[in-house]
């Protein structure tokens, strides 16, 4: 006997289709393979709604190839010697040093072209060079026949002009080298909007029904379902969770779900659910609600995290089928 926790599909694509309201397409971030739901099952989801997909590396492109024939952006750089295998299992490098970028250039000249991906700093520290080697950085690429995808990445409201400042000063360094920008993107679910879309926005934990503060009409696709395991009748005296919970005078179910399942033992707030154990959670019982579903549409995903004093991403990779 295992709680029911799934993802609702519909809801996943009507959340892609709400951050592609904002102006761009959507590439899906399934990294740490799929936030640890599965980024096969999650690209089966949303193949038909979003533009590509983003991964961290070489092996999380070959695992998610199988399932999508749509470009895939890698966002950190190839091993040594390993950029022919990536490229031909169709996906985008990213090229954040001179080592990698001449791997690139190779390349470039063997396959009479090439794309790469730049990040300019705060794109993500690993992954990015800093605005102001953006000018030689753009001379060494000028005349290898690579395009560059120059992204970054805009993760605080506070900063989001100083990294906006470097990523075009960045932007103008490569034009004037006479580097072909094939693309630009800055923006993750936390930062997504109307003037930060540019080409794509690429959004993760956006699409489970996370805003992490942007307006998206997006909504909770997570689905937990309990079975009750036990039932107190109001005015049935007894303990709930592991002894140290009163049921009182209310009527309580015992739920077979648990923080050893993902929900937050956090969640236990004395008023609706009384105690979270690892594998038992107990709540209280309200006329005409499913006391089964622990989590499902009409929750908010930020707002949970919030009260269980977790990320939004702690709580979606939580929760993820094991
Ligand atoms: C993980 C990641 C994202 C997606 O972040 P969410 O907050 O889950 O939408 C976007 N861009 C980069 C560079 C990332 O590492």
């Amino acid at each position: 006997m295992r709680p029911d926790i799934t993802l609702d599909g519909d809801v996943m694509r009507a959340n892609a289709a709400a951050f592609a309201a904002l102006g761009a397409p959507v590439a899906a971030v399934v990294k740490h393979d799929g936030y640890g739901w599965g980024a096969r099952r999650l690209a089966r989801e949303l193949d038909g709604v979003v533009e590509s997909y983003v991964v961290s590396d070489e092996d999380e492109l070959a695992a998610l190839r199988p399932a999508t024939a749509k470009p895939v952006r890698l966002l950190t750089d190839a091993q040594p010697g390993r950029l022919g295998r990536v490229l031909d299992l169709g996906g985008i490098p990213n090229v954040a040093n001179r080592a990698a970028l001449a791997e690139a250039a190779a390349e470039s000249a063997r396959r009479g072209g090439l794309t790469v991906r730049v990040g300019i700093l705060d794109a993500a520290g690993w992954s990015s060079i800093r605005p102001q080697d953006a000018p030689a950085f753009a001379a060494a690429v000028a005349g290898t026949g690579i395009a560059v995808e120059l992204w970054t990445h805009v993760i605080s409201d506070t900063r989001a002009g100083t990294i906006l400042e470097g990523f075009v000063a960045a932007m103008r360094a490569f034009e004037s080298a006479g580097v072909r920008i094939a693309s630009t993107d800055a923006a993750g679910t936390a930062s997504a909007r109307r003037g930060l879309a540019f080409d794509r926005l690429r959004v993760g934990v956006g699409l489970f029904g996370s805003r992490l503060g942007s307006s998206v009409d997006n909504g909770c696709a997570l689905r937990v379902v309990a079975p009750v395991v036990r039932r107190f009748g109001p005015g049935e005296a007894g303990w709930a969770g592991y002894g140290d919970t009163a049921v009182e005078n209310r009527p309580v179910a015992v739920l077979r779900c648990g923080y050893g399942d993902g929900f937050p033992k956090a969640l236990a707030d004395g008023a609706d659910i009384l105690s979270v154990g690892m594998q038992y959670t107990a709540r209280v019982m309200h006329d005409g609600a499913d006391v089964r579903a622990l989590i499902g549409g009409a929750d908010d995903v930020d707002e949970l995290a919030a009260r269980a004093g977790i990320s939004s991403h702690e709580l979606v990779v939580g929760l993820a089928w094991k």
